[in-house]
């Protein structure tokens, strides 16, 4: 299998658009924003660690609020400086007026970041609280993804769910409205985490269905820490196997053993995504990148899996 990298590509830096359509399947990593300079350094060991990879892209999550969203630009800007790394901006629309949008939107510009993605965002506090728009903001992503479009020359990507988003009534409206989404412009999307191949296929059927062509990229989390997934999982609306928290709950106690599972469970499902078609892997690092650099070994080299 060839994973594609950007730097290995002549020219200007490539949109995650076009890194889509060459047909070899992306890899990409995301990390989210520290709170404290302990935290900052090993995001910082993870991205070095990874960076010899050569993914196609990366990416840090735009946090709920407060400084952690100025972290966000400073740090996707510092990859996008200091890195042979392509950098993917994320931008919520949780408590931001459209003004403040467009100045967020102008510093990631200024950071020469063309690839978005395009999110609603959760209220802050409590993920699960009905959500509320800014009095001068936007009420959907779909919003969202017309602004940056409007903005300027983006490549602009939307969160899908497998398992459809928490608050959506049934899986039927939740498709409705992400192919909303892409109609708005959207360019591709990344979906939330899931572990069963099934969940990702009926996503991309249901919406190859409506004549939309988006590309779905699978987001993947290698599993290494039992309790982190399973509230994880709880609070985005992932269904945790029973059988996978079986076995990880057998060796609970050793941290090595929880890893070596989760990795083999991770590996598998990319190998099975990618053999129905997958248009690339989006991997949730949590800022750690070992179960991720074994994730991508075993399927560079084609292990058995
Ligand atoms: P939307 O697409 O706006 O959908 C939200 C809900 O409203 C869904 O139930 C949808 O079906 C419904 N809906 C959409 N449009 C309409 C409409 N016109 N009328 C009625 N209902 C509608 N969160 C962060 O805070 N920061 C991040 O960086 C971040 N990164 C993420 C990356 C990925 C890959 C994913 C999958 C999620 C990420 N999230 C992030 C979480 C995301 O913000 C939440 O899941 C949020 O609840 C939904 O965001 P959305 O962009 O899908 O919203």
């Amino acid at each position: 299998m060839t994973l594609r990298a950007p730097s290995t590509m002549p020219g200007p830096r490539p949109t995650v658009r076009e890194l889509l359509s060459s047909g070899e399947p992306t890899f990409s990593f995301e990390f989210f924003p520290p709170k404290t300079a302990d935290g900052e350094r090993l995001l910082w060991q993870a991205i070095r660690e990874l960076e010899s990879l050569q993914p196609s892209f990366v990416s840090i999550t735009y946090g709920a609020g407060g400084s952690t969203r100025d972290t966000t630009v400073q740090l996707t800007e510092r990859i996008a400086t200091e890195t042979t790394l392509l950098p993917l901006g994320h931008l919520t629309a949780v408590n931001h007026s459209v003004a403040e949008l467009r100045h967020v939107i102008g510093h990631y510009s200024d950071a020469g970041v063309r690839n978005m993605l395009a999110l609603r965002g959760d209220p802050p506090g409590d993920p699960q609280a009905e959500w509320v728009a800014h009095p001068r903001g936007l009420h959907y992503a779909e919003d969202l993804v017309r602004l940056l479009k409007e903005s300027g020359d983006y490549c602009v990507g939307v969160a899908a769910f497998p398992e459809k988003h928490p608050r959506s009534p049934d899986f039927a409206s939740d498709v409705h409205h992400f192919v909303r989404k892409c109609r708005a412009g959207a360019d591709y999307a990344i979906t939330q985490f899931f572990f069963d191949w099934q969940d990702w296929a009926r996503l991309r059927d249901a919406t190859a269905a409506t004549g939309c062509d988006a590309p779905i990229i699978p987001g993947i989390m290698p599993v290494t820490n039992v309790s982190q997934i399973e509230r994880m999982a709880q609070l985005s609306g992932a269904a945790f196997p029973a059988d996978l928290a079986e076995r990880l709950r057998a060796v609970a106690d050793d941290p090595r053993a929880v890893r070596a599972i989760g990795v083999e469970v991770a590996t598998e499902l990319c190998a099975k995504l990618l053999a129905e078609g997958a248009p690339g892997l989006h991997f949730i690092t949590l800022n750690r990148s070992t179960a991720t650099r074994e994730v991508w070994q075993r399927l560079r080299v084609g292990a058995p899996v």
